[in-house]
């Protein structure tokens, strides 16, 4: 192995988050001043420590803390046991859905502790709110490149002891991303220009399936109230991804926007944001708006400022079907959001995020939709349409 000092965190989280801090914080002083380095320990191969050669340090970077203060919302099984059972899609030990695992935070060396804290409690809220899907891993990138950087070489580390077939090549850092700019890294981008994202790694021929959540210290940075939000919204996506267990046919395109899993989720085979994007933005600022501390008008408040790209689809004449990532004159997120809480006033929100994703593999996105919202997707749409030309003061009344 080359002579590379990698400083490593991995840490398992569920609930708990008072005594996630103390963990973590243990850990970091430890690590730091006794090992030069650090063995990836997997918390769910206990046994396999013994092969490891360099100083293991199991006791203090690997903790699956169980939530002993569990409240809100009655859930089923959001606690973490060492043992992973889930609606297993696959043979060959393929885990996908629901878990009962925790997810895995790996932090770059230059990343504060209250960055960690802040990032794995609203991760847990998360769980809290939804449910344990995964099996998740929370990534978390600090400002500097060199920072940036040793996390990459612990994403490849990390890849490869899950999955000996992944394809270090690509999927690795290659090329030069923070120098020339020719090349690609998982976090590259993240240092300066900020980045919050879910990745989710479900395809046939992958030997290990996993969402990873990106976050990390700008726009929003962890101080910001923001940033809690986000990891909410970012949180969903994971949910999202996990209702559908098909995996991804590698068709041999080439183009990353297009598969058989959007078909199923969006009835449509190019990723687009409006129902994805409107239902993670929608879920993250309700239920962000009910958490302690959060003042009284913030959903409010938020859905109000979204009603300002309204006007702006509206006279588009697209469908908000059509609308791509790329569309810059108005924001398709808000419009999304509105519109999943215009199906969310028609129905309820539980109907929205529980009925018609579990339904959505068995049915398909068309018939799902209609099942549960008692109308076909575009007839949806045009109602929505003719609503959302109205006051702003008119539309806030279906708020929750
Ligand atoms: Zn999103």
């Amino acid at each position: 192995m080359k002579k590379y000092v990698s400083i490593l965190l991995i840490l398992t989280m569920c609930g708990g988050s008072d005594d996630a801090l103390l963990t973590i914080e243990d850990t970091t002083t430890t690590t730091v001043a006794d090992t030069t380095t650090i063995t990836i320990q997997d918390s769910n191969t206990n046994t396999e420590s013994q092969d490891t050669t360099t100083t293991t340090v199991a006791d203090t970077t690997t903790t699956t803390i169980q939530d002993s203060n569990m409240n809100t919302e009655p859930q089923d099984s959001n606690t973490c046991t060492e043992s992973s059972t889930s609606d297993s899609s696959s043979s060959n030990n393929i885990i996908w859905g629901k878990v009962t695992s925790c997810f895995e935070v790996y932090a770059a060396p230059d990343v504060t502790q209250q960055h960690i804290d802040v990032s794995v409690e609203w991760f847990n809220k998360g769980i809290e709110l939804w449910g344990n899907y995964g099996p998740a891993e929370l990534w978390i990138v600090g400002k500097s490149n060199d920072g940036s950087r040793a996390l990459d070489d612990i994403w490849c580390d990390v890849r490869v002891e899950k999955d000996p077939t992944w394809n270090t090549k690509w999927d690795c850092l290659n090329g030069d991303p923070y120098g020339s700019g020719d090349g690609w890294s998982q976090f590259y981008r993240c240092p300066d220009q900020g980045c919050s994202f879910v990745s989710t790694y479900i395809r046939e021929s992958l030997g290990y399936y996993f969402s990873a959540m990106t976050m990390s210290a700008k726009y929003p940075g962890p101080e910001e109230d923001d940033y809690k939000k986000v990891i909410l919204h970012e949180y969903f996506h994971i949910y999202q991804a996990a209702q559908v267990s098909q995996p991804e046919i590698d068709d041999g395109d080439g183009d990353w926007m297009t598969s058989n899993r959007n078909y199923i989720e969006t009835g449509d085979y190019v990723q687009r944001p409006w129902i994805t994007e409107g239902g993670a933005e929608y879920m993250a600022t309700y239920w962000y708006s009910k958490q302690s501390g959060v003042s009284e008008g913030y959903f409010e408040e938020r859905m109000r400022w979204k009603a300002e790209s309204l006007p702006g689809y509206l006279s588009d004449g697209r469908s908000m079907r059509e609308v791509g990532y790329d569309n810059n004159s108005w924001n398709i997120y808000d419009v999304g959001t509105w519109f999943v809480a215009y199906i969310i006033n028609q129905t309820s929100e539980e109907t929205f995020r529980i009925d018609f994703y579990s339904e959505l593999e068995e049915l398909g996105f068309e018939a799902a939709f209609e099942k549960h919202f008692g109308k076909s997707a575009d007839a949806m749409i045009e109602e929505f349409n003719s609503w959302a030309n109205q006051p702003v003061d008119v539309l806030v009344e279906i708020l929750p």
